[in-house]
């Protein structure tokens, strides 16, 4: 027998799970310019957030960095205003445009991690679930984000909040250096070494300064296995959760992030029916260090009171990355609004109850970040992103299948986060609708917001990103 012949029958699950664990559908990237006559054109100006509805003169699509300077030039002499759009997850829709121009960095999803450097390099339309899935194959991650078809350019440049953000900092902490196209075409690399100062800018300022086409990040060990998973309690107990868990986090270790989420049980297979609708809250946790250890720490809260579901468990970092996924899918209609709080105090989880017991939506959540940890240890100053003494990060998220119900929970989710105002610190700047310069500024603070302008006037006077949380130069 020739040994051509020796093949074994492959197992058809096996087949099946290689293949839902293969990254990327994506046709060889091809540099590309859709208009609004095109058949194309409607798929690409349609981004995840469903009630945005806008249609540019033009999509670049582009498949590297020669295509984005083209465009960018193209854009100066033709005089048209630019969207740039990398993961398309912007909630306010600013990665398009009515008339103008649309950058697309989404076919440039190029990986290349270096396990033993412990470095990876990835390109703007990078997804977080496919930098995971790279990253991960070597037991290495990026602190980034908690849906994995979130845009790694967006979320980078904003800062970058998630489940390892407490032992690891935020994204823009294990930053090593980063590829800009500039306002004018230039084409720049920003590091601590070179162009100090847009490093500091781009780690925090979102797409003030120019278009990023590749990032280098630091990895870190994580996993494959965490511990991890959701602690549910009916709502009405909530009060009672939130103020052990107030005392609770005081202690808990680094490797511990948990987030807060109130909302109503979305119907699905693996839920009880009886649960189905049921007004909740929800601790979700993440252990990024050895899964006994995992266990132990979170002992406490999984005894706490009665809960109705507890789905903490070993299970690969991989896997609690996408368990958000569901909750969030494309072409859903979204409106947020956020803010950052220095801690869940009495008066404030009275407004969560109330408010959260009124939610309609089975789709509308809202969910509180914990901070602290590396992400409070790295200096105010140190980069751009504001906000790093914060306690939580409170993001309350409106949402509805189509246009029906909208205008109620956007109603709804204005009244919770007015409800907290008396409470408010500053806000992510990710997690801004439009909301003005003023909202801009409280994210910053008064004497960042003064230096990212002066960077403003040094690298785009003109204005020329301004679809973005601007930061204008005068
Ligand atoms: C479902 C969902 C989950 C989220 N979860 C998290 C989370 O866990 N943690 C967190 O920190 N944030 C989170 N966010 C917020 C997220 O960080 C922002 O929405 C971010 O803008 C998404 O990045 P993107 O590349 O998809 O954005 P896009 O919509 O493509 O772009 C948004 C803006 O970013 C700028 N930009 C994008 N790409 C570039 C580039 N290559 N160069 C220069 N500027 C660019 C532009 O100003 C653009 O308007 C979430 C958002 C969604 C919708």
């Amino acid at each position: 027998m020739s040994t051509v012949d020796q093949t074994v029958q492959i197992d058809e699950a096996a087949f099946a799970e290689l293949e839902s664990s293969f990254r990327g559908q994506l046709e060889q990237p091809r540099g590309e310019l859709i208009c609004p006559e095109d058949a194309a054109y409607d798929q690409h100006r349609q981004i995840w957030n469903g009630s945005i509805d806008r249609r540019p003169n033009l999509i670049a699509r582009c498949a590297g960095v020669a295509d984005v300077i083209a465009a960018v030039r193209f854009a100066r002499e033709n005089e048209q205003i630019v969207a740039v759009r990398s993961g398309g997850h912007s909630y306010p829709g600013l990665c398009v445009c009515d008339g103008g121009m649309v950058i697309d960095l989404g076919q440039m999803r190029g990986i290349r991690v270096d396990p033993e450097a412990r470095t990876a390099r990835a390109q703007a339309g990078v997804l977080l679930g496919e930098l995971d899935r790279e990253a991960q194959t070597f037991g290495l991650a990026v602190p980034a984000g908690i849906v994995t078809h979130t845009g790694l350019a967006g979320l980078t440049l904003g800062g970058g909040i998630g489940w390892l953000e407490r032992k690891y900092g935020l994204t823009i902490d294990q930053l090593l250096s980063v590829d800009v196209v500039t306002a004018d075409g230039q084409f720049v690399r920003a590091s601590e070494e070179e162009n100090a100062d847009l490093f500091w800018g781009l780690r925090g300022g979102g797409g003030n300064f120019g278009i990023v086409t590749e990032f280098e990040f630091r990895l870190n060990p994580v996993g494959p296995m965490v511990f991890a998973g959701p602690i549910v309690w009916a709502m009405e107990d909530s009060p009672k959760v939130l103020r052990f868990y107030r005392e609770w986090i005081r202690e808990v270790p680094d490797e511990l992030t948990t987030i807060v989420t109130h909302r109503r049980v979305m119907p699905a297979p693996t839920v009880p029916e009886e649960l189905h609708g049921k007004h909740v809250v929800i601790v979700g946790t993440c252990y990024a260090g050895p899964v006994e250890e995992g266990e132990t720490v979170l002992k406490p809260l999984r005894e706490f009171g009665s809960p109705l579901i507890d789905g903490c468990a070993p299970m690969p970092y991989t896997k609690q990355q996408a368990a958000l996924d569901p909750s969030f899918p494309h072409d859903w209609w979204y409106y947020i609004r956020s803010c950052n709080l220095a801690e869940l105090t009495d008066e404030v989880n009275d407004v969560l109850v109330d408010h959260g017991l009124g939610i309609a939506s089975p789709m509308t959540v809202f969910s509180i970040f914990h901070l602290g940890g590396a992400v409070a240890r790295v200096g105010e100053d140190e980069t751009a992103f504001g906000g790093r003494d914060a306690g939580h990060t409170v993001n309350v998220v409106g949402i509805t299948a189509t246009g029906e119900g909208f205008e109620q929970e956007r109603e709804w989710t204005r009244e919770l986060w007015t409800a907290l105002a008396p409470h408010h610190q500053n806000v992510y700047v990710n997690f801004l609708m439009e909301e003005g310069e003023e909202r801009v500024r409280q994210a910053y603070g008064a004497a960042k917001y003064d230096r990212l302008k002066a960077l403003k006037r040094k690298y785009d006077p003109e204005n020329f990103f301004r679809l973005n949380q601007n930061i204008p130069p005068d």
